[in-house]
């Protein structure tokens, strides 16, 4: 599947030093940095320094190396940050699963007891 990212989005700003961030780790392939808008006490945002939109397009375009780097800096937030108890990896994609944008993103969720997974 072909797949068009826009250099414009915010996590490409971020990433470009356009705009800041807190970042809580970072390795030669991807970045973490906390959600502006954290729903629960931890909320991390883990993103490829590679330009992909989705975890589809990850998965299919990314070299080994840069898949291996990024599931190594989840390991090292979930060393970072207390999700001890548990955590949500989430990870939405394109209209369906309500992407708002459009640079691939797992967000780590956790630091108290959530909800069930779905509502609607
Ligand atoms: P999505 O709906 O695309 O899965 O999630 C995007 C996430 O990015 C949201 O949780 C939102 O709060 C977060 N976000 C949007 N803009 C910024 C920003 O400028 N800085 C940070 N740190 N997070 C952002």
């Amino acid at each position: 599947m072909q797949y068009d990212y826009d250099d414009q989005n915010i996590f490409a700003k971020i990433l470009r030093g356009e705009i800041p961030n807190q970042t809580v780790c970072e390795n030669d392939h991807a970045l973490a940095f906390n959600d502006i808008n954290p729903q629960a006490p931890v909320h991390v945002l883990v993103i490829p320094k590679g330009p992909y939109v989705s975890l589809d397009h990850f998965a299919q375009d990314a070299s080994a190396d840069g898949q291996v780097g990024f599931m190594q800096l989840v390991a090292e937030v979930c060393r970072l940050t207390d999700v001890a108890g548990g955590f949500r990896a989430i990870s939405n994609t394109r209209t369906h699963g309500v992407q708002d944008v459009p640079h691939y993103h797992m967000h780590i969720i956790g630091g108290r007891q959530l909800g069930r997974m779905l509502h609607d």
